[in-house]
């Protein structure tokens, strides 16, 4: 038997393609980050389904909670931004914006600032002594100096224990679904109160099904939208910001990286205080009265029977679904990140199965970085929405660049 060195592994694949730097992922996180590459003269490889998130696991009909000027993507020489965007397509700005419209502008982000999108999904990653070795489901392999993983927020869809008893055939993700229609005419239990929860609400109400929402808090409803006409002292108690208006926010996102500063029991605490499930006002009107709202409530049981569910509540209340629709979020978890080779996962160093990172993003293997969600319990909440993604992708492109040229050395 011969054993094979890390040196000789890496000869034995001269023939391999080399880059620089390879993206694991083409949403609004990994464009960013490509762009920003690209702009420092880097040989870079995307790869991933451009926006795929947005275009095959969101509902038609959506509309975003966040304004236009705050789901900009970013670009070197800010040349594709939103409002660029604006002036050569059909869309005019508004509030809420349909996501058609912001699915719309990143493919013509992505057409202008980063044309090279692969859209075969990596398969593998791996250490190869300095370097990475990418293996595409294909079959292609490549390498590169460094590797930054945007995988979004597929891999971690959380599905509470209570209810994995159930078969996929009566209970799905939200995350699953990108076209109500097949639920005309049904009964659905959505679970979760926050905006996905309340917007699916809606949809599926309009698309003819009768839905029974439970949310264990009350539904936190956000206070009407008047960032476009409010008064200039509004603004000095509360500026605007892209997470939602107030000092705070203003902070985390104009002060993108001093959050990874705090100690992580505080950051752990702010995620926890702050950012509870909250849903546009909005959306009033196209539930209450129209959904059975089950506030402040849990599910006692959920019994599968033939064609559907039967379901009782804490509060003795009983009814049948055909089907149960869990909007119960997300949850960062690296073990989910199947296409990590187990090797090199098991020398990212994480707690509670979440990567650590350094303040540019570096995992504990070096030339390796998170960015997009699995950087929210060290950046903050910033980098749950696409507003983080200029920050992030202008810092991680930075300390890519440095490392490249140091393996180059
Ligand atoms: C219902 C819903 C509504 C939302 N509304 C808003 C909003 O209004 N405003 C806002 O700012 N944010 C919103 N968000 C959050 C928003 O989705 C994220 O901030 C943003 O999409 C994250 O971008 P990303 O690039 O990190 O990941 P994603 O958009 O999830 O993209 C992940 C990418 O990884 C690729 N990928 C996955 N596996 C592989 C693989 N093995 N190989 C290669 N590529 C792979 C995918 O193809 C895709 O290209 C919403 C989220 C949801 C679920």
């Amino acid at each position: 038997m011969s054993v094979i060195s890390d040196k000789e592994q890496l000869q034995q694949s001269t023939s391999v393609a080399q880059y620089d730097v390879v993206i694991v992922g083409a949403g609004p996180y990994g464009l960013t980050a490509a762009a920003h590459l690209l702009g420092r003269g880097l040989k870079v490889a995307i790869f991933g389904k451009t926006l795929e998130l947005w275009r095959e696991h969101m509902p038609k009909g959506m509309f975003l909670r966040s304004h236009w000027w705050a789901t900009n993507l970013s670009d070197p020489k800010k040349q594709y931004g939103f409002d660029q965007f604006f002036r050569v397509s059909k869309y005019k700005k508004c509030y809420p914006v349909p996501a058609e419209a912001f699915v719309d502008y990143a493919l013509w982000f992505q057409k202008n600032a980063v044309p090279n999108v692969d859209e075969t999904y990596v398969a593998s990653v791996e250490r190869i002594g300095d370097k990475f070795r990418v293996t595409l489901e294909d079959g292609r392999v490549l390498e590169a100096a460094a590797v930054i993983m945007a995988v979004g927020l597929y891999y971690y869809a959380n599905m509470p224990a209570e209810y994995t008893h159930l078969s996929s055939e009566v209970m799905t993700h939200s995350f699953e679904h990108n076209d109500f229609s097949r639920f005309n005419g049904k009964k659905l239990l959505v679970i979760g109160g926050g905006q996905s929860a309340v917007e699916y609400t809606a949809l599926l109400l309009e698309a003819g099904a009768s839905v029974h929402l439970v949310s264990r808090r009350r539904i936190n409803w956000l206070a009407p939208d008047h960032s476009e006409e409010r008064s200039l002292w509004e603004k000095i108690k509360a500026p605007n910001s892209g997470i939602a208006p107030g000092w705070k926010n203003w902070a985390l996102e104009y002060l993108p990286y001093l959050f990874y500063y705090l100690p992580q029991y505080r950051k752990d605490r702010y995620i926890r205080n702050h950012y509870n499930a909250a849903a546009s006002d909005w959306l009033r009107d196209r539930v209450i009265g129209k959904a059975h709202l089950h506030e402040g409530q849990k599910t006692q049981s959920l019994k599968e029977v033939a064609g559907g569910v039967d379901v009782s509540l804490e509060d003795g209340t009983e009814f049948h679904v055909d089907h149960v629709m869990l909007s119960t979020g997300y949850e960062v978890r690296l073990s989910r990140l199947n296409m990590v080779h187990p090797a090199l996962r098991a020398q990212v160093q994480t707690e509670t199965d979440i990567p650590q990172l350094s303040s540019s993003f570096e995992s504990s293997v070096p030339g390796l970085y998170f960015i997009g969600l699995t950087s929210l319990r060290s950046f903050g909440p910033l980098y749950r929405f696409v507003v983080g993604a200029k920050a992030s992708g202008e810092r991680v492109a930075a300390a890519a660049a440095r490392h490249v040229a140091r393996v180059r050395r």
